[in-house]
């Protein structure tokens, strides 16, 4: 394998707190109010879809899985993260590693981090490291406004 075979990516992905909705957060159901959007909100499966995305230079969730598009609407980030690497996989493209990090007050990830690590890697079919931070109350994410994640992917050409 050349390193000229090999392409990283970088995903960002932020979503609104809203009454009323689950909160699904790196594959995982947690409590409390869950997050808005056209999709169950999970920014860190989100994140690592765009990162992958970038990686394989192509586009981004939105061009993947329009909003205007009712086959993906309401779909789970799991499912969008599963896709995301089948569609890589048919244009020549192998997940080979991604990071993500949540930024935010809550959920508490650190307490089931490895859980949603197991979860996302199945999906996206490669390993997906977790991690956690805060932003000193500064911020969207730190006033508990949203939350948002950001992510990098490496993947490798196969054809
Ligand atoms: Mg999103």
């Amino acid at each position: 394998m050349s390193s000229a075979d090999l392409r990283i990516g970088i995903g960002v992905d932020v979503h609104a707190f809203e009454d009323g909705r689950e909160l699904w957060v790196a594959g995982l159901l947690w409590e409390g109010a869950g997050l808005a959007g056209h999709s169950d909100g999970d920014v860190a499966a989100h994140a690592c879809c765009d990162a992958l995305l970038s990686a394989a230079g192509l586009g981004d969730l939105g061009s993947q899985f329009g909003t205007d598009d009712p086959a993906w609407a309401g779909a789970s980030g799991t499912t969008l993260l599963a896709e995301t690497s089948r569609r890589l996989d048919e244009s020549g493209w192998q997940p080979l590693s991604v990071a993500v990090q949540v930024v935010g007050v809550r959920p508490r990830l650190a307490s089931r981090r490895e859980e949603a690590q197991r979860v996302l890697s199945e999906a996206a079919g490669t390993p997906v490291t977790v991690s956690g931070t805060t932003t000193d109350g500064l911020g969207l994410t730190g006033r508990g406004e949203g939350l948002a994640a950001m992510a990098t992917a490496l993947v490798r050409r196969t054809a």
